[in-house]
């Protein structure tokens, strides 16, 4: 390994949003050497293309707002199967992120008063989300990251980070550092570090139809499993209810949820506001049931109660889909999703710039005058790695992981505007603590294993070895997001998990001949057929946690097991890999939730 290109840091976080950046930040005020590693070009995150705002309860609208709303709110949203004091401490600490991400520069939209500005999102209780119009996303990107060089944070982008290197000495081993690539030249670099912080983001790319870009194939959560640590509530995945359905280039790209926190409804090709026929049980003492009721809480949020429009995400995408399949849907799949009727055209241009010329560009609709077509798209994973909920530190000692990455925050369903909070509070978290381990190590750091090294260059290396009969990644990644999308979507059943897990299982076989033409300078197929093997461990996880639990919660729907249990709200599934390799099968076993303290309970009673 003498020739690869070698750095040596106290923490090295891997990934440049919100929650990665947020880390460095934490990492390097606590007196650590940090670099951070991003896949695409700095600032090119997913972070930056989130558009409602950060969920924060600094009650600037609705002064009754407080963390103890926020965290009740979460948890229900999340179906009860949150990790509790993640909940908490995320509902603690969100207005202290948020001032001071204000302090570093960030400039939000006000209220008459001149406070910053909070808007309504579904499941939040209050008027909630700090939002910069429908650019919150841009806006805290641009402010972490002028901060980030301004303290002069080493940034090593287009750059993918393909191994956890781990010191084997002790039981289990423990993280010394990370293995990846230059994408434009192909060649390798190693990076000494005693703590690591993964802040990837998430796994939309395994589905045909997404919000996320092309760098969200899991590549966290498969390293996070292949260097030993576990990940939990992996059959948790988030459809968006409002993704665009047509023209198909542009298929799922998002519709923000503040359409329909500004006023927007969603309607069927009779013309009907279906929601009110879809409001469960759970939630139907804080819903409307009339829209009289439902009008008036645009201007009164206290004497009505929110439109059904603005149940949280699952309940929402279930109900279109079961509109769509009635025979109910909009010309193009969908169904309608409509503002131009109910603000005005100056409003709407005002409060959603993006959402304006997104539809003008790339559908021509005008949204001032026009419904548009919206249907469920893959958006968010609530499962990830599962970590220490105050120091965010996986079961493998050195590795940590923060933001959409990290599990258990969010239980089985994310509200909306949960996740930019989420990346804040728990980004710096993370920062904080890896940079305090690394510096306890400073006189004891865990040595790189030489052969490590090789191993990792060969396993990178491996898809040029085969000069003939190999497997193409596109095929693959191609068959892959067609099982997800059919066998694994919205709504699941027994024999069809099951079937997606015998797909799965061939297209492993498969990717173990993948085989990729020319040189290592930028190759898109090769780094393809890296990627491909983390979006298959993680595309198997979904589909074994989804089969194993039997019951419907949150962004898990089962059509053999309609509805919530109380036993399986007691549990959690882990999931490990009994190997190194992404071919290695994948292990599951049942965990008991965490047992929320009395005090937190009793918000729950009242
Ligand atoms: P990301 O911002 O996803 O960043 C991941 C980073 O990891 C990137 O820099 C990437 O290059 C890097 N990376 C990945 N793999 C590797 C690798 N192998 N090697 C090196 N680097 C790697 N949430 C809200 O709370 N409010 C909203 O309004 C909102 N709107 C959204 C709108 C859209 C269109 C989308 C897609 C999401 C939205 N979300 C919203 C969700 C939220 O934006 C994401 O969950 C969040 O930004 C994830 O942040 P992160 O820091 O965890 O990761």
């Amino acid at each position: 390994d003498a020739g690869f290109e070698r750095h040596e840091y106290d923490v090295v976080v891997i990934g440049a949003g919100g929650a990665g950046l947020r880390a460095a930040i934490a990492a390097h005020d606590a007196g650590a050497r940090v670099a951070i590693v991003c896949k695409s070009l700095l600032g090119k995150a997913h972070t930056v293309m989130a558009e409602g705002g950060i969920a924060a309860s600094m009650g600037n609208v609705y002064p009754d707002d407080n963390w103890k709303v926020h965290f009740r709110d979460t948890m229900r949203g999340g179906k009860m199967l949150n990790n509790w004091r993640m909940a908490q401490l995320h509902a603690q600490e969100a207005p202290e992120r948020v001032l001071e991400l204000e302090e570093w520069g960030a400039l939000f939209d006000r209220t008459p008063e001149g406070l910053i500005s909070q808007r309504d999102f579904g499941g939040h209780r209050y008027a909630r989300l700090a939002h910069v119009g429908d650019r919150t996303g841009l806006e805290m990107i641009r402010t972490l990251q002028q901060r980030a060089v301004a303290l002069g944070i080493d940034v090593f982008m287009e750059f993918t980070v393909t191994e956890i290197l781990k010191d084997s000495a002790g039981p289990g081993g423990r993280v010394s550092g990370a293995f990846g690539y230059w994408r434009e030249t192909g060649r390798f670099v190693v990076f000494d570090a005693p703590s690591v912080v993964l802040a990837t983001g998430g796994i939309g790319k395994s589905y045909q139809v997404t919000s996320n870009s092309w760098e969200y194939t899991g590549d966290g959560h498969a390293l996070a499993m292949k260097a030993g640590a576990s990940l939990i509530n992996m059959e948790f995945v988030q459809f968006h209810p409002t993704g665009m359905v047509w023209p198909p280039s542009v298929k799922g790209i998002l519709v923000t949820e503040s359409v329909r926190g500004d006023g927007g409804v969603l309607k069927n090709s009779e013309g009907e506001r279906f929601m009110f026929d879809y409001i469960p049980e759970f939630f139907k003492a804080e819903t409307a049931d009339t829209i009289e009721e439902a009008e008036g809480w645009y201007a009164d949020k206290k004497n009505n109660r929110r439109p059904p429009e603005l149940l949280p995400r699952d309940e929402v995408a279930r109900a279109i889909n079961s509109e769509i399949k009635a025979g109910r849907g909009s010309p193009h799949g969908g169904v309608f999703l409509d503002i131009a009727s109910r603000r005005d055209a100056e409003f709407i241009r005002r409060r959603l710039p993006s959402m304006y010329h997104q539809f003008k560009e790339l559908a021509d609709v005008d949204i001032t005058a026009e419904p548009m077509e919206v249907g469920p798209t893959c958006h968010y994973v609530m499962g990830g790695v599962e970590v220490d909920p105050d120091t965010e530190e996986s079961i493998l000692t050195g590795l940590y992981a923060a933001g959409e990455v990290a599990g258990g925050m969010h239980g089985s369903n994310r509200l909306g505007g949960n996740s930019l909070s989420d990346l804040l509070v728990f980004g710096r978290r993370a920062g904080h603590n890896a940079a305090y381990a690394a510096h306890r190590l400073r006189d004891a750091r865990p040595q790189v294993s030489a052969d490590d090294v090789r191993a990792a260059a060969a396993a990178a290396l491996a898809p040029f070895e085969i000069e003939h009969g190999g497997e193409n990644p596109y095929t693959i990644q191609k068959d892959l997001q067609d099982v997800m999308q059919r066998l694994v979507g919205i709504i699941r059943k027994a024999d069809e998990l099951r079937e997606s897990l015998e797909e799965i299982g061939k297209l492993k076989e498969r990717a173990k001949r993948l085989s990729v033409e020319g040189h290592r300078q930028y190759n898109p197929g090769w780094h393809l057929a890296i990627d491909l093997t983390n979006m298959l461990v993680v595309s198997e996880c979904i589909a074994k946690a989804a089969l194993e639990r039997e019951e419907s919660r949150g962004g898990h729907t089962r059509d053999d097991f309609p509805g919530p249990d109380d036993a399986w709200g007691r549990v959690n599934l882990v999931l490990t890999l009994a190997g190194g390799d992404f071919a290695s099968p994948v292990h599951l076993e049942h965990q008991p939730l965490p047992v929320m303290p009395d005090q937190l309970r009793e918000l729950f009673d009242a």
